[in-house]
Order: C-alpha cells, then sequence, then structure tokens
C-alpha cells in the first residue's frame, strides 16, 4: 500500500514551540563520530535542561544531528539505530522524552555510493527543522535550539527557529563563528543555555 500524502502544516492554527537539540557536542561530549554506548557521555546539565522543556514548558523535545560518519562508512544505519533507542530509553527514564529524533547520514563530497549526497537535511541546511515542523505542528519562530557549531545556529536560523543558543564546541568542534547577521545568544554550558531558556520563556 503506498504511504498516505504527507500533510501540510495547517497554517490557520497556531502551532506549538519546540526545544531542539544538536546531539554531539549537546547532548553528549563530542569524541569524534561517536556511535557505540560506552563512548556516550552525557553532558552535565543535559537532563535538566530537557526536562525543564518537556514539564514545565511542556514543548516537545527534538534531536537533529547530522551522521556523516555513516556517509563516511564509520558506522552504519543499524548501529545508529541501536544507540539511538538507547538514548531515547534514557531521556524517557529522566523524565524527559524525546518527541522526534532527526539525522542525516549523507554527505557532499565524502559519502561512500548512495551517501554522497548534498541532502536538504544536512545542517547548515534547515531540512531536519522544516520535517519536526511539517511532523509535529510546530512554531518555529517561538521555538530554541541550542547547538555548539556554526552550522547549527545557521540551520535553525534558516529555518526560522526564534531563540538560537550556541555552547562552545565540547571536543572536535568547528571554532568559526556563525555567519555574520544572524542574532544568537551564547552560552558557557548548558546550565547557562537553561538560565537563557527559562528568561527568553518567563515573559
Ligand atoms: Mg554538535
Amino acid at each position: 500500500m503506498p504511504p498516505p500524502p504527507r500533510r501540510e502544516p495547517d497554517v490557520t492554527k497556531p502551532g506549538r514551540p519546540a526545544l531542539f537539540l544538536d546531539r554531539d557536542g549537546v547532548v553528549n561530549f563530542d569524541h569524534g563520530y561517536v556511535h557505540k554506548i560506552e563512548n556516550f557521555d552525557f553532558l552535565p546539565g543535559i537532563f535538566d535542561l530537557a526536562r525543564f522543556a518537556a514539564q514545565e514548558l511542556r514543548w516537545p523535545i527534538v534531536v537533529a544531528t547530522n551522521q556523516a560518519g555513516i556517509a563516511r562508512g564509520y558506522y552504519d544505519e543499524a548501529a545508529y539505530e541501536t544507540l539511538t533507542r538507547w538514548m531515547r530509553d534514557r531521556f524517557s527514564a529522566e523524565g524527559a522524552p524525546l518527541a522526534r529524533v532527526y539525522h542525516c547520514p549523507y554527505h557532499p563530497t565524502a559519502g561512500i555510493g548512495a551517501y554522497r549526497q548534498d541532502h536538504a537535511w544536512r545542517k547548515p541546511r534547515p531540512g531536519m527543522f522544516l520535517a519536526a515542523q511539517a511532523e509535529l505542528g510546530l512554531d518555529l519562530c517561538a521555538s530554541a535550539l541550542i547547538g555548539d557549531m556554526p552550522t547549527d545556529i545557521e540551520a535553525g536560523h534558516a529555518a526560522g527557529v526564534g531563540l538560537l543558543i550556541k555552547l562552545p564546541p565540547a571536543g572536535a568542534g568547528q571554532t568559526r563563528p556563525p555567519a555574520s547577521g544572524i542574532a544568537y545568544q551564547s552560552a558557557a554550558d548548558l546550565r547557562q543555555a537553561l538560565a537563557l531558556l527559562r528568561q527568553a520563556t518567563s515573559r
């Protein structure tokens, strides 16, 4: 049976905001191409932040992650899915289940075979955020994003996410600033990111 036609977001109803999280460098320490549970170290404060979003704001939490390690053949989709199931269970056990986890397994130049694609989901493109908007009925302008890479901030900006919070890259991150002309806030760590989110949502 063919899949049902994809529903367009209902623009007549105001959507709800979401909290978007990058994975490596935000949820967990970025050791570089993390794909095993034993190398997945949650960053301090991630569950406090997630509980605030889920329980106090009642916002869905969406993880959006580039996974070029799949494109490069460092690990496969099955390994990624195993790790993702475990990660989702941990968030649920902490009282902050993840509404969606999106990943982009493609890379425009380093991808092997079908994984060599300049894909609309690869940040700094906004594809994963737009997919979340359509599936969850989100108000992106009222939403918040936390990322550690300039490309996270640029992708959030391209999608029209209202509050962009940048952490310093933890691990193998890029150090260039996001493209000029993008308004974002910097946080030294997840505790500060939570304070910024609290402040922005208390008005
Ligand atoms: Mg990252």
